[in-house]
């Protein structure tokens, strides 16, 4: 993360000087738009409470460190409490006294060992228990304000099993329009927070890729990450400037900063709001080339914004997002039920539902029954663990949803993460097996699904021409591929500078396998960040893809891109840029190139 302070300069408010008083944080853009707000400091994650049993000989042991969780915590509260008499005054630590009274009271403490000892069950297991137990009683009690009371075992309960687990605290609920200030969020949190229609969200780490942006474009959330140190810079309550399209943050702004960026904010809309004007419009290149773009979506709440923005279709539903945060995986008829909502909603578009791609950055209860892995990038995850026999009914109970749903809409099934042929084959096998079964009951499908697989890896790109004599369609998932193509993780900030979606290497790769797959007549699309870019619309097309899934928001501008484009004028940029030997080289040209035909504020909205 860079820092810079200096004199006031509005030309450069994206760059480096601001009035002095004011700090500026570069980061990674993660989400385009600018938002001006509070700041809520959200350092909570999710908390679930790990239950095993332990033998004889680990009980002391598990006594020992639920003793220290309490002791830690104790000392916790302590310094709130002294935080707050300094601050506030002495009326409000009454309410942390009463959680240290609580923190020690013999009906949860010695309850809670009392169990560890004669139920051999490990602490955090025990204390969950012990505190719903508590609960429960106060339930039962008829006086509002002691029933009430609940809330403070809940408290205190999360702050033990917080240091059980060695993890921080903070609140979880942002005023809407908050800007949300994080070290990291959870997809799951993410998409919590676009319900609590936060303004935007700066984390310390993550790259564009990552799930938290991905989510942020999605919602149309303006996000900066990356950002390092964010977290101690920001405190709750400082007015934030976030603009997610250069990946500033100004923390504190000057009342000129703020009226600068509120103009910039007022035009960006305007230009939206014009480029969504054409959304009825077909995408089709001056020369008459159709290209299809569709929409990403992780959540069934995303499917109106699709529509709004002009998608034809879904070009890639993440489905994992329906087994995060929950205890038992969703049911065959949770997934039909659920696919059929999204058919509905969607009214005749296409749907294409990609099978579960748990384990890497999606960590779920389901991925995790092997314990922590060292690369969990590289481990048992997605279509493997889909072919495990621990995976496995879950993936036919998803299959055979999906197939039920397709008798009622245009749907396509796509399978994450497959390495090669023979995955390919296993997979389709157990689909197979799935319609089989489904015939045997008598439930009607769509005979004729179409079936694709996502070009990921290098492995799958480099046998593309094999892998088309056996699929409907290919969709190159750029963000993983680039992953394993330059060995860049793309979760860590570290090494974001390296992540370079327009290395050589990436775009041999898409001309390579948009080729195999013309040969074999079958259709290439893109769902990657990268297909997203505006920037990068018309190379793409260039090396051959014919369809682009994106978030809601870039639609439009895409679009536009190509409405005002011929085939002849992408190819020819496509064709120069795989000529060239650096990423760097390659965005030149494609930006000298894009600067001539189109004007800078409108490859920035989206
Ligand atoms: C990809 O890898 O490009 C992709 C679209 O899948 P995900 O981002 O969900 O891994
Ligand atoms: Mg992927």
């Amino acid at each position: 993360m860079v820092e810079t302070k200096g004199s006031w300069d509005p030309d450069q408010s994206g760059a480096s000087s601001g009035p002095i008083g004011e700090i500026r944080k570069h980061g990674t853009a993660a989400s385009p738009g600018i938002a001006i707000g509070r700041a809520y400091v959200l350092d909570r994650r999710r908390l679930k409470t790990p239950k095993k049993h332990v033998s004889p000989e680990e009980v002391e042991v598990e006594i020992a460190r639920f003793g220290a969780a309490i002791k830690e915590s104790d000392i916790q509260l302590e310094r709130i409490k002294s935080k707050l008499v300094e601050r506030e005054g002495e009326d409000h630590f009454r309410i942390l006294e009463a959680h240290q009274l609580i923190l020690h009271d013999e009906h949860l403490v010695d309850e809670a060992i009392k169990k560890i000892r004669e139920e051999h069950i490990n602490a955090e297991w025990a204390l969950r228990r012990t505190v719903d137990q508590i609960k429960k009683i106060f339930d039962a009690i008829e006086d509002e304000y002691f029933r009430e009371r609940r809330s403070d075992i809940d408290f205190v309960g999360d702050r033990i099993l917080r240091n059980l687990l060695g993890e921080d605290e903070g609140p979880v609920q942002p005023p809407p329009d908050a800007v949300v200030v994080a070290h990291d969020l959870s997809p799951g949190d993410t998409a919590q927070l676009h319900r609590a229609a936060v303004a935007a969200i700066v984390t310390n780490v993550g790259g564009r890729t990552s799930h938290t942006a991905i989510i942020a474009r999605a919602h149309e959330i303006a996000g900066v990450v990356g950002l390092e140190e964010i977290t101690s810079h920001v405190t709750n309550g400082d007015l934030v400037i976030v603009d997610g399209t250069e990946g500033l943050v100004i923390i504190n702004p000057e009342p000129q900063t703020v009226a600068h960026f509120r103009a910039r904010a007022r035009r960006e809309a305007a230009i939206g709001e014009a480029l969504l004007a054409n959304r009825d419009l077909p995408t089709e290149t001056l020369d008459g080339q159709a290209i299809h773009l569709y929409c990403n979506v992780d959540i069934i709440d995303e499917v109106p914004p699709a529509i709004h923005h002009g998608a034809e279709g879904i070009g890639l539903y993440r489905t994992e997002f329906l087994f995060l945060g929950r205890a038992e995986p969703p049911s065959e008829d949770e997934h039909y039920q659920h696919a059929r909502a999204v058919l509905e909603q969607l009214g005749g578009k296409t749907a294409t539902f990609r099978t579960f791609d748990l384990g890497g950055d999606k960590a779920s209860p389901f991925a995790k029954s092997l314990g922590p892995e060292l690369n969990p990038a590289l481990g048992l995850r997605s279509i493997r663990l889909c072919l495990t026999p621990q995976g496995r009914p879950l993936f036919k109970a998803q299959l055979r949803g999906l197939l039920r749903a397709s008798a009622h809409g245009p749907l396509r099934i796509m399978f994450p993460m497959i390495s090669g042929v023979g995955e390919l084959r296993e997979a389709k096998a157990i689909l197979e097996e799935c319609k089989a079964e489904l015939r045997a009951r008598g439930e009607p499908f769509d005979p004729a699904i179409k079936v694709g697989m996502m070009i990921e890896m290098p492995s799958a790109a480099l046998t593309s021409d094999l892998l088309a004599k056996e699929i409907d369609f290919f969709s190159i998932g750029t963000n993983d591929l680039i992953q394993y193509s330059l060995a860049i993780d793309r979760v860590n900030e570290h090494v974001g500078y390296l992540y370079e979606p327009l290395h050589p290497a990436i775009l041999r790769i898409v001309r390579y396998v948009a080729t195999a797959a013309k040969a074999h007549g079958i259709p290439v699309a893109m769902c990657g960040e990268m297909a997203g870019e505006p920037l990068l619309a018309l190379v793409l097309v260039g090396l051959g893809l014919d369809e682009l899934s994106m978030n809601a928001a870039a639609i439009p501008v895409v679009k536009a891109v190509l409405r005002a484009s011929t085939m002849e004028e992408a190819r020819t940029l496509a064709d120069q840029a795989l000529k060239l030997s650096t990423a760097r080289a390659i965005e030149e040209l494609i930006r000298e190139h894009m600067a001539k035909r189109f004007p800078d504020e409108v490859l920035k909205v989206s």
